[in-house]
């Protein structure tokens, strides 16, 4: 074998192996295909979401008490949510069900995140006024549940890999064209493959996270829907939060809740199809590979 032929070789395994290893990070659980019944339901739901006049009722209640009802709704959910997690990480003795939900009272904005501290432990956030804002203790529930299901999915260590590899791959790319390039012209002009290199590294971090957060969004919602049905509240009520019509961004400029969770009738779709699944069967599925 030429040294060229065995070259390209090589990084053709290599790029193929890291797209194996992009694939591989997919979901953990099964996201309901949804019926032509669940897609018209939602469909009409979501349109009536979208006009203030046919949008969910809900009561305005003043800071305490919603903070009152905030803490009967994680009082229900929590140990839901924590048993929940427990039995479906039974084969990963270390993974941490101890989910730390928490009033994140600096942040001015409507915004219900999940992160995680310095030592590991997951924690969900909701600002105070998301909670001031929610119409129902269902929608606390769901978009509880939803940020656990990031947990529980693992999507921010996932997303990680994703963008470190499809950054490695889009490098790896643009270093073989350079290679080639160079091999084929002799007399190229080297001095922006530097720029270029960065440049497409930069862009795989992006679209990694990008091609992959609509299946993690969704994924969430699958097992926010578990979640929240286990609890004793109405998934479908809760997830109509998710379909304001409200702004992508907040005033200082940053994506708000809504251009995170971009709204949309797929989402009440999967969590129509997922509370039939349950009803139908008792619970969500794992995928079994
Ligand atoms: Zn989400």
């Amino acid at each position: 074998m030429s040294r060229a032929i065995f070259n390209k070789t090589l990084r053709g395994g290599l790029i193929l192996g890291l797209l194996a290893a992009v694939s591989a990070c997919g979901t953990t659980y099964n996201v309901p295909t949804a019926s032509d019944k669940n897609t018209q339901m939602a469909a009409n739901m979501f349109a009536e979401e979208r006009d203030p006049a046919t949008a969910q009722a809900g009561r305005r209640l003043s800071t305490s008490a919603a903070l009152r009802q905030f803490a009967q709704v994680v009082a229900r959910v929590e140990p839901v949510a924590e048993r929940f997690c427990k039995q479906e990480t039974a084969d990963r003795p270390d993974f941490n069900c101890d989910i730390n939900i928490v009033v994140d009272e600096q942040m001015p904005v409507r915004n219900a995140y999940q992160t995680y501290t310095k030592d590991g432990r997951p924690v969900v956030a909701f600002t105070v006024p998301m909670i001031a804002d929610a119409r129902n203790p269902d929608e606390l529930a769901f978009v509880m549940g939803h940020e656990m299901g990031h947990h529980l999915g693992q999507h921010m260590h996932k997303q990680k890999q994703q963008a470190m590899a499809g950054a490695i791959i889009l490098g790896a790319v643009a270093a073989y064209g350079q290679a080639s390039a160079n091999a084929s012209n002799p007399y190229r002009y080297r001095g922006n493959d530097q720029q270029v290199l960065q440049d497409s590294m930069t862009l795989g971090a992006g679209v990694g996270q990008m091609a992959y957060s609509q299946t993690y969004e969704l994924e969430s919602d699958v097992i926010g829907a578990a979640i929240t049905k286990a609890a004793g509240y109405d998934p479908v009520k809760g997830a109509r939060f998710f379909a304001r019509p409200e702004g992508q961004k907040t005033q200082d400029g940053n994506l708000s809740f809504w251009g995170t969770h971009p709204p949309d009738a797929k989402r009440l779709a999967t969590v129509l199809a997922t509370v039939e699944g349950i009803e139908a069967n008792g619970g969500i599925t794992r995928k079994t590979n």
